[in-house]
């Protein structure tokens, strides 16, 4: 079912102290829409802020989990003990995972597919960066970057499936892109998904615009029709910032 979603991925930032003050401060905050709200603290707090944000109506997700169930792996975290503190959400495929961590669309398919078998819901980021967009190569990216990780799936996985366009020259850079840009890609992304699979998975798949987005621009571009919500970064760092692009639309 086609949901409006917020969700907050505060990277590689706030300590343990930070942490707990970023959510008794979002605990405090109002919401006025039904969109769904998330964040997704770094791997050290995710479990005491699982329980901290229990009854809140804001749910901690993780930025990431390896395709393994366990073994040597040294630093990594596996789906089964995502779900061992709480977490039913985790973010895949982050430009920054795949930028500094090397994660290809194919190891993305095997994340994909043990989040799956362990009854997580996933949010699959996936965006081009500035020279396809300025070669006008974006949708042949997306589309790969789409295809290879998700089309072995069947259309019934697409219930734990949100999509989160992000356009790689727009993160964390103050650029974002348009309203009109946003809501050509997630209509293409749409079309993409009919294509493969029908109407019904197209349209019930929510699909998240992230990339700068601000409380200064989020109603704009959560008014265009096939953009269902966002994935923040920096303005998710501060909860009044987070809280009124949850409200924006
Ligand atoms: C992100 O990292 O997913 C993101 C959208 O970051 P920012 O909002 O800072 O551009």
């Amino acid at each position: 079912m086609r949901k409006q979603i917020v969700a907050g991925n505060w990277k590689m930032n706030n300590d343990v102290a930070q942490t707990e003050s970023l959510l008794a401060n979002l605990k405090n905050q109002t919401k006025t829409t039904n969109a769904e709200v998330m964040v997704a603290p770094t791997f050290v707090n995710l479990a005491s802020a699982a329980k901290a944000l229990e009854g809140s109506g804001i749910e901690a997700v993780a930025q990431n989990m390896h395709f393994a169930e366990s073994g040597a792996y040294t630093g990594e975290i596996s789906a089964s003990m995502l779900k061992s503190v709480g977490v039913k959400t985790v973010i895949l495929g982050h430009s920054e995972r795949r930028e500094y961590f090397n994660e290809t669309d194919e190891t993305l398919a095997k994340k994909v597919d043990a989040a799956l078998a362990n009854n997580l819901r996933i949010i699959f980021c996936f965006g081009e960066v500035l020279a396809d967009r300025k070669s006008n190569n974006q949708e042949a990216v997306v589309e790969s970057q789409i295809s290879n990780a998700l089309f072995h799936l069947n259309a019934d996985a697409y219930k734990n499936i949100v999509l989160a366009y992000e356009p790689v020259w727009a993160i964390g850079t103050g650029e974002t892109a348009s309203p009109e840009q946003a809501q050509d890609m997630h209509a293409f992304i749409r079309k993409t998904l009919a294509t493969k699979y029908g109407s019904d998975v197209a349209n019930n798949t929510s699909v998240l615009y992230g990339g700068s987005c601000k409380p200064g621009n989020a109603k704009e571009i959560f008014s265009k029709p096939d953009v269902d919500g966002g994935l923040i970064g920096g303005a998710a760092l501060n909860a009044d910032d987070f809280f009124a692009i949850v409200n924006a639309f």
